[in-house]
C-alpha cells in the first residue's frame, strides 16, 4: 500500500498508534510465547504417563528446528522493526482488523493443509508423505503424542516452513511503502507459528490459565471443537488455529467426492497409512 497516495485524506492523519503498538507487540508476543509455550505440558501428569511410547526427536532435527526458530524470530522481528521506522501511521481500528484477518488466513490454511494431508496420498508419498501426511495421520492414532513434544519440536517445523515466506516478505515489501502489508504479514506469520502450539493446547488436560481463557472466548481453537475431528471418521473440523472456518473448509468434501468419482472410487473411512479413496 502506498501511503503517499493518501497524504491529505485523513485516513491516517492525526494518528501515531503504530509505534506504540509495535513497542508493546514485540516483547509482548515473544513473552507470551515463552510464558505459555515453553514446556508447558511437562507438568501434566496425563502426558507424563505416555512418555517413551515412541516419540523420537533426533538431535539433527532439534538443531534444524532451533536454527529455523532463530531465523524466524529474527526475520519477523526485522519485519516489525522495519515497519516501525516508517513515517506513516494508521488508525487504531486497523490493528484488530489486521489481527482478525491474519487469524482467518492462518485458520484457512491450517484447515486446507490438514484436509489434504488427511485425504490424499499416504505416508510413503515422496517428500509430502513424511513432512505432512505422516504427522497428521499419526496424530489420529495417538492424539496425546503432541502434548509430549517440546516447545522446539512443536514450533520448529512451523518456523522452517514459514522461512521462505519471511524471506519473500522482507525482499518484496518496502518498509516505507508497504508498512501496513508488512504488519499484516507479521500477524499472519505469528498466527501460522502459533497454530501447532494452539493445537497442542487443545489436547492438553491443563493448559496455562490464560490459554484456557482464550479457548473459552473462542479466540483460539477450543478443545471441544477440535475433539469432534478426533471422532471417527475424522472428517470435519479440520481447522486448528481458531476453528472459525471449519464449516467452509468442510465443504472441500465436495471436491474430494468429485475426485473420487472421477477415479471411480468411493471415499473410505480414514485409516493410518492408507488413502481415503
Ligand atoms: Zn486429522
Ligand atoms: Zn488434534
Amino acid at each position: 500500500m502506498d501511503f503517499h497516495n493518501y497524504p491529505s485524506s485523513g485516513w491516517f492523519e492525526g494518528y501515531n498508534t503504530k509505534k506504540k503498538a509495535i513497542q508493546y507487540a514485540l516483547p509482548g508476543v515473544w513473552g507470551f510465547m515463552a510464558v505459555t509455550g515453553i514446556d508447558s505440558g511437562a507438568s501434566d501428569s496425563r502426558q507424563r504417563r505416555d512418555v517413551g511410547s515412541g516419540n523420537s526427536y533426533a538431535p539433527w532435527q532439534a538443531l534444524l528446528d532451533a536454527v529455523g526458530l532463530v531465523l524466524f524470530v529474527l526475520g519477523v522481528s526485522w519485519m516489525l522493526v522495519g515497519a516501525m521506522k516508517s513515517q506513516n501511521s494508521f488508525p487504531l481500528w486497523a490493528i484488530p482488523l489486521l489481527v482478525v484477518s491474519a487469524l482467518l488466513a492462518a485458520d484457512l490454511i491450517s484447515g486446507i493443509v490438514h484436509f489434504l494431508a488427511d485425504n490424499f496420498g499416504n505416508p510413503e508419498t515422496p517428500v509430502f508423505g513424511r513432512l505432512f501426511i505422516f504427522p497428521f495421520r499419526e496424530h489420529h492414532v495417538d492424539p496425546l503424542a503432541i502434548t509430549r513434544h517440546s516447545f522446539l519440536e512443536i514450533n520448529g517445523a512451523s518456523c522452517l516452513v514459514s522461512l521462505p515466506l519471511v524471506g519473500l516478505a522482507l525482499w518484496a515489501t518496502d518498509t516505507e511503502q508497504n508498512a501496513l502489508l508488512r504488519l499484516w504479514l507479521f500477524c499472519f506469520l505469528l498466527a501460522v507459528l502459533a497454530t501447532n502450539q494452539i493445537h497442542k493446547w487443545a489436547h492438553m488436560a491443563r493448559p496455562p490459565f490464560i490459554v484456557r481463557l482464550l479457548q473459552r472466548a473462542r479466540l483460539i481453537l477450543p478443545p471441544q471443537v477440535h475433539a469432534i475431528h478426533h471422532t471417527p471418521p475424522h472428517d470435519c473440523n479440520y481447522c486448528i488455529t481458531t476453528g472459525w472456518l471449519n464449516y467452509p473448509v468442510a465443504k472441500m468434501r465436495i471436491v474430494r467426492a468429485r475426485i473420487a468419482g472421477l477415479r471411480g472410487r468411493s471415499p473410505k473411512p480414514h485409516v493410518m497409512g492408507a488413502q481415503r479413496f
